[in-house]
This record gives C-alpha cells, structure tokens and sequence, in this order.
C-alpha cells in the first residue's frame, strides 16, 4: 500500500507571506510553489513605491483572479511582466493615456523630417493643439487602425499599464479578456478609456501580455539575462531606443529580486512543463470560477 503523496498547501489560497511562501517551497523540491503563488501587495510595493494602497489593491487582486487563465504561472514570468509594466508606466501604478501634446518642433523631432507626407495633417494639428487631429493623424491605416478619418488613430491612443496602441491591438487584446478574463466585465474595445483604469490597466495587460505573439510567456521563461530582458522590451515596444531599454533591464534588477527568479527550481525545465496549479481536491485552481 502506497502513501497517498502530500500537496504543499496551496499557496493560491490566499496571498501569501513570504515566510509561508518560503515554508513551501522548502518543503516541496519537485516544484516551485512561488511560481504559482499569489502577489502580494508588499511585492507591488516594493516595485512601485510610490503607488497609493487602492492602486496597489486594485492591481493586486485582478492579477491574482486571472494569472492562472493568461499562464503568467512562473517566477521569471512575472518578473518580465511587472519590469515591463514599471518601465511603461512608472513607479506609481498609475495606468496613463499617450501624450500626444507634440509641438510642430517636437513632432519633426520625434517622427522625423518627412512626418506630414507620411501622416498627412499631423503638423498642421500640432499648429492648432489639437491632440485628436495628432492621433489620428499619426496612426492612421497602422496597427488595424482605419483612416484619418475614421478617428481610430485617437481612439486606440496608446493606454494602460503597458501601453496598448491601435485597433488591432485593442480588439486582439479584448479577445483574450473574454475568454481568459470572464466577468472581469472590462471591453477596451468598446470603451478604450477603461484601459487607463487601475483594473483596465492591469486586465488589459495580462490579455496583450497573453496575446502577443510570438509569445511573451516563452520568452520571459528564457531567463535573467540582459539580452532576454531587452528582446521583451523590443516585442512590448515594437522598437528599439537604448535609453528606454537601460531603464527596463534596471525594473527588472528589481523584479528579479521580489520574484526571486534564481531560486526557483522550475525555472530551467520547459515551457511546456509550466501547467495550471492544480489543487489537493483536483481542481484546476482557475480563476474565471470564482470571484468575491
Ligand atoms: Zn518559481
């Protein structure tokens, strides 16, 4: 006669203290109980300082309901996920629209000598602060957005805790909100200011997050090093500027720590080796089940 095997505790139960955490994963070799644990709000404070407590709640919660469902399951996961969202958004978790405040100057600057031939209205909206008429102008025909004059380019601004830009990013982000973040009841689709919202901002995160392809789940479980953090940075961004990339490999020094990736015995096996939690009453801990 066998022994039944013992479970850890399910550390998904509740957010736990890092002590608890600790207590599992020392009592567990074969598997990382931390990868699968809630965040708690000490961890989300220490990587945004100066976020307020309903922010940090907020944020804290929604992950925790759906982090299971976009397969965010991993210690080197989460820590990619939340230096991406430190570096988009700062240090106060607070979930910001573009500025598209460009002065003609500006504008030539940043989108170069050619801007009004390539985005035809764009100076002359800058002229006359208009920010819509920017938008629009600017992102006209990218990204799955339609033209000028259809008002995507303003609509689908960028947005959130990682700034999701454009139709197409939008509707594909909206696309695993419902069927991974049931009853969340947030559409960035039909109403794109949500995903300046604490609970937006988070949800719509984790559904590009989950969306992007090719995978950001993958290439997060590929580890620490500077080259995987700034390969992140590049598919979040879809660009390169090395300014911007020094300062995300500089979240992720922090992140790493909180989620304490170099210690986490799974994080060398395949990505294919990263499953739902699964609890002692054989239920798969999902969070679209339940939610208070
Ligand atoms: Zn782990």
């Amino acid at each position: 006669m066998t022994t039944p095997k013992q479970r850890p505790a399910d550390p998904k139960a509740q957010p736990a203290s890092n002590k608890t955490v600790d207590a599992l994963v020392a009592g567990c070799k074969e598997n990382c109980p931390r990868c699968h644990a809630k965040i708690t709000s000490d961890q989300l404070k220490t990587i945004f300082p100066n976020a307020p407590d309903d922010r940090v709640t907020i944020v804290r919660d929604m992950f925790n309901q759906y982090m299971e469902n976009v397969e965010i399951i991993r210690c080197l996961r989460k820590a990619h996920i939340f230096a991406q969202m430190r570096g988009e958004s700062g240090d106060a978790l607070n979930p910001v629209s573009e500025n598209l405040n460009y002065s003609r100057k500006r504008m030539t600057q940043v989108f170069g000598a050619g801007v009004d031939r390539r985005h035809p209205g764009a100076l002359a909206a800058a002229d006359s602060g208009d920010q819509e008429g920017i938008g629009n102008a600017l992102y006209a025909g990218s990204n799955g957005n339609g033209n000028a004059a259809s008002g995507d380019g303003y609509r689908y601004r960028g947005r959130g805790y990682i700034q999701i830009t454009g139709r197409g990013t939008y509707s594909g982000t909206q696309g695993v909100i419902t069927s991974k973040c049931a009853g969340s009841g947030i559409d960035v689709v039909t109403d794109p200011d949500e995903a300046s919202t604490p609970k937006g901002g988070i949800i719509s995160a984790m559904g590009y997050w989950y969306w992007k392809t090719p995978s950001l789940n993958r290439l997060a479980d590929l580890g620490d090093a500077a080259a995987t953090i700034n390969m992140v940075t590049h598919r979040v961004r879809g660009g390169t500027d090395a300014t911007i990339d020094a300062g995300r490999r500089t979240a992720y020094q922090t992140t790493m720590k909180v989620f304490r990736t170099p210690e986490c015995v799974d994080r060398d096996k395949p990505s294919s080796a990263a499953t739902p939690w699964v609890q002692s009453d054989g239920l798969q801990s999902s969070g679209a089940s339940s939610m208070a």
